[in-house]
């Protein structure tokens, strides 16, 4: 073992038990000649006006995982700099490393200048080990396969229910019988149902210092104040564990439930953990597992859980990687407006966007279909440009990556991909919207009429979408039933729904 210096810089979404750079790292050097480094960038924090919650819980997770590092014997040097260039610099000047260990960046962009420029830039041979926090890191389902080639995330999924190995039985099929149990988890939460509420972890001395520093920097959407998210992996792993006891068993049912009272139901809120590194996949999907097979969870709760973590998670990921740089410019529906200005304060008279779109100025926090159902749904009915929608999206949960956000937002939530993520656009009208929740019956729209003065938004929306698209819907056969419909209405209703849709988008403002 040498006794030159080096370096280890872990990023602020890393802050992982056993970080793999300092494993790396720690091969080739002594513990005394190592450093870590941490940097808060200013221009990565002002780039988009980023949800209050979601900063404080970076660089308060940041800050606390800087202080375990040291309670472990590590050196590190936390540094605030304008850009993570400028504090990796000073940090290389004060400490004079020889080398400079990372680990890959989860986003494009980073990871691109890690590896094409970050030695250069320092002076000093840099070594960028793989990302460990997606098992799709581990295991590829599809090697090689080209971005035109369509995956879907069923055949996805079931390739890495197999290799890892999980709710498989000893003859290789999936244990309960069936791989898939979403036609049991499609239930609206009943009036009387009482989710028990998620829990908060009160703020300490470093998290309080953060949150002050968020409130004064007057850039960024909603407040700190009310900040109650987990911050260290202990605290991550307890919210994890209150999931388990309290919300798993009716997760399935009510996965796709929306509520105006209960804005998490019996959902994980585990994403802000598992995109910083606090918490990791595959003991997740272990021990919910392991609540099935001690009779703690039933099987549509279980498998509908795993195929959320070991499915649509790495699935995103994975075609993350596949479709970028082209992913943030891709618009297959040609959708040009901007986005409306109530996204920016919630003032609309549709009580269920009002409501979704609060609670992420609030909380930056919604569920799995609120996100989906009612704010994607809305912006591909309503033609909002995708980059648009995606760069609101990134700036105001607490859990927003860009990983996650465009293959989300841009591919499965507005079909702007070309259909690489979802085959077919994820529309609904009010009917779907009045059946999964209980926005409507307080709504100064009705959810039953098509058109005229009353009629809900979503449904002239909905129909103006399918007459607009009509050929392209056509000539998709996933697409085609979707303009089945469009058999009922004569040529009356239709001009009237296109009336009432450019009427509404015209005096809708950005
Ligand atoms: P649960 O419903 O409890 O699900 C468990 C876990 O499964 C989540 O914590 C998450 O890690 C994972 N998961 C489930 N679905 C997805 C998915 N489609 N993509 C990635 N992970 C998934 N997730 C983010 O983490 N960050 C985002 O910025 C984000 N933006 C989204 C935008 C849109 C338009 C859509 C449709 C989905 C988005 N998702 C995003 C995915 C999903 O909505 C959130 O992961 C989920 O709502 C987080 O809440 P939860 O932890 O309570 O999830
Ligand atoms: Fe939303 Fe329409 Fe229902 Fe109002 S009537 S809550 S706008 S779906």
């Amino acid at each position: 073992m040498g006794d030159e210096r080096a370096s280890v810089w872990i990023l602020g979404d890393q802050l992982l038990a056993r970080h793999p750079a300092l494993a790396a790292a720690e091969q080739e050097h002594a513990q005394q000649n190592l450093r870590v480094v941490l940097v808060e960038s200013l221009r990565r924090t002002r780039r988009l006006p980023y949800q209050r919650k979601k900063l404080v819980l970076l660089f308060s997770a940041m800050r606390h995982y800087a202080e375990e590092l040291r309670t472990q014997g590590y050196a590190v040097d936390y540094v605030q700099a304008p850009t993570f260039l400028d504090g990796l610099r000073q940090h290389v000047a004060a400490w004079k490393p020889s080398r400079l260990f990372a680990m890959d960046a989860s986003e494009w962009q980073g990871r691109t200048f890690q590896r094409a420029r970050l030695g250069d830039e320092l002076g000093l041979p840099a070594t960028i080990v793989p990302n460990t926090q997606f098992l799709v890191g581990r295991f590829d389902p599809y090697p090689g396969a080209e971005a035109s080639k369509r995956v879907l995330m069923e055949h996805f999924y079931r390739r890495m229910r197999r290799h890892f190995d999980v709710l498989m039985a000893p003859d290789g099929k999936p244990v309960g019988g069936k791989w898939n149990y979403d036609a049991e988890n499609r239930r609206p939460l009943p009036p009387d149902a009482e989710p028990p509420p998620v829990p908060t972890f009160e703020p300490d001395t470093i998290t309080r210092e953060v949150m002050a520093e968020v409130e004064a920097a007057a850039h960024g959407v909603g407040t700190a104040n009310g900040f109650g998210l987990a911050v260290t992996r202990q605290q991550a792993l307890s919210a994890f564990d209150d999931f388990l006891a309290n919300r798993l068993a009716q997760f399935g049912p009510y996965e796709d439930a929306m509520s105006s009272q209960h804005p998490v139901l019996y959902h994980s809120l585990l994403s802000p953990y598992l995109n910083i590194g606090l918490l990791e996949p595959l003991e997740l999907i272990a021990a919910v597992e392991g609540a099935y097979h001690s009779e703690r969870a039933p099987i549509n709760s279980t498998e509908g859980f795993v195929r959320q973590v070991l499915g649509w998670r790495e699935y995103i990921y994975w075609q993350y990687w596949r479709l970028m740089p082209d992913l943030m410019e891709a618009n297959a529906w040609d959708a040009q407006r901007p986005l409306p200005s109530f996204f920016w304060d919630a003032h609309t008279e549709m009580s269920c966007l009002h409501h979704a779109i609060g609670r992420a100025i609030d909380s930056g926090y919604n569920h799995h279909i609120e996100r989906l159902m009612l704010l994607c749904n809305f912006c591909l009915l309503a033609g909002v440009q995708p980059r648009a929608v995606n760069d609101w999206f990134l700036s105001f949960y607490v859990d927003a990556y860009e990983w996650v956000m465009a293959p989300n937002v841009i591919g499965m939530g507005l079909n702007a991909d070309g259909g690489s993520v979802a085959t077919k656009p994820y529309i609904a009208s009010a009917n779907y919207i009045n059946r999964m929740g209980d926005y409507c019956p307080r709504c100064r729209y009705d959810h039953k009429q098509r058109t005229g003065q009353d009629a809900c938004p979503f449904n002239f929306l909905y129909w103006n979408f399918l007459l607009e698209h009509e050929g392209t819907l056509r000539a998709n056969p996933r697409l085609g039933r979707n303009v089945y419909g469009l058999r009922y209405l004569d040529e009356d209703e239709r001009s009237a729904v296109r009336r009432q849709a450019s009427s509404f988008l015209d005096k809708l403002q950005s």
